[in-house]
């Protein structure tokens, strides 16, 4: 297995890059801008 890939983690919401800043939330294996995790809504599916 290669394990030299680097996955970077993207918002699952708007799907850019996360950066980690203070706010920024995890639901689950899916990370979310705080600006976007308001905005994700799992049961709208
Ligand atoms: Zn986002």
């Amino acid at each position: 297995m290669n394990t030299t890939q680097v996955v970077k983690p993207s918002c699952a919401f708007c799907s850019k890059e996360m950066r980690f800043v203070e706010g920024d939330v995890i639901f689950g294996e899916k990370w979310f801008h705080k600006d976007c995790a308001p905005k994700y809504s799992p049961s709208q599916s």
